[in-house]
């Protein structure tokens, strides 16, 4: 037995010497993108794995690596649109700004819209699956710009306004073919859209079919009514002329401080006390309202006067 271990012990030794004083004459195979040198003797290795070789990177038909086969990681010619503008002409690589894309897009959802549509105007829309069809449709084009970055604040904030409205139109739609619908849609969402749509022309030309773009000047031209009209509105003023005990005078101001000529302008007010009370409704209406003309109203309230809330407005 002791023999044995020193026998053992004898033949650990060599092996360690021979590890010690050997040298591999290495022979070399090359390195390739998924092992480096290495020696086929010894497999001593030496350096980095290499880069892939890839022959064709043109994005219409890359060719995979020659040595490894993959295309992951190949960094793909394109072919860039005439003006520079990095949408691929082959393959469809859209590297081009959030703000233009979302313009394009916005293009493609009005026409996408009109073409459910037809002829009809939206309030002769009868069947309340052509408006699921529309909002189908709109969703699917700009849904995925809902929370996108946009490198224009404003032109973000329309985007959001105008998908936003396409959620609220589907809400709305619960109550379709109910007066609450109709003014759901007439005197909210439309307005919200037709002003996002408004904001968005101011900044860039929303590139819709041909034969749809007087459908959209109809719209942006009603966004930049309801925006000289909340002008109108937020300009309401009123001046307490005095009075005694809990009724006062007072002279409501409108001023008409837009560039619109209108035919008829009407607010129906609310006067509120402290409380947020109601104390008075009153309805005025003027004629013939050009820019710039100021008019002046009086009115008498019974009450502790404390604020007042344009409640709904008309104009021709
Ligand atoms: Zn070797
Ligand atoms: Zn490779
Ligand atoms: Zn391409």
């Amino acid at each position: 037995m002791r023999k044995f271990i020193v026998f053992i012990c004898a033949a650990a030794i060599v092996i360690i010497l021979f590890n010690m004083f050997y040298e591999c004459n290495h022979e070399w195979e090359e390195a390739t993108c998924q092992v480096p040198k290495t020696c086929s003797k010894c497999g001593a290795t030496e350096g980095d794995v290499i880069d892939h070789h890839w022959e064709n990177t043109d994005c219409g038909s890359p060719s995979p690596c020659s040595m490894c086969g993959t295309l992951e990681g190949i960094e793909l010619t394109h072919h860039w649109q005439p003006d520079g503008s990095k949408l691929c002409k082959v393959c469809g690589l859209d590297e081009r700004p959030m703000d233009v894309r979302f313009v394009e897009s916005l293009g493609k959802a009005l026409d996408a819209r009109w073409k459910i549509m037809g002829d009809e105007v939206w309030y002769g829309i009868s069947e309340r699956s052509t408006w699921e069809k529309i909002v189908e449709a709109e969703r699917e084009i700009l849904g995925k710009y809902a929370n996108s970055h946009f490198d224009d604040p404003e032109l973000g904030e329309a985007a959001a306004d105008y998908i936003a409205s396409i959620d609220e139109v589907e809400t709305a739609l619960e109550g379709f073919g109910t007066e609450e619908w109709e003014s759901d849609y007439y005197d909210s969402i439309r307005h919200k859209e037709n002003v996002a749509l408004y904001t968005v022309s101011t900044k860039f030309d929303i590139p819709v079919a041909e034969e749809n773009r007087e459908k959209l000047s109809e719209l942006t031209e009603s966004g930049l009514t309801i925006v000289a009209v909340n002008k109108l509105i937020e300009n309401l003023r009123i001046h307490d002329l005095g009075g005694s005990g809990n009724v006062h005078n007072y002279d409501v101001i409108m001023e008409n401080n837009t560039e619109k000529d209108f035919a008829r302008f009407m607010y129906l007010v609310e006067f509120y006390d402290r409380n947020e009370k109601v104390i008075l409704t009153r309805k005025f209406t003027v004629y013939n309202w050009n820019p710039g003309e100021k008019l002046t109203r009086q009115i008498s309230i019974n009450g502790g006067y404390a604020g007042m809330k344009v409640i709904s407005v008309e104009w021709e």
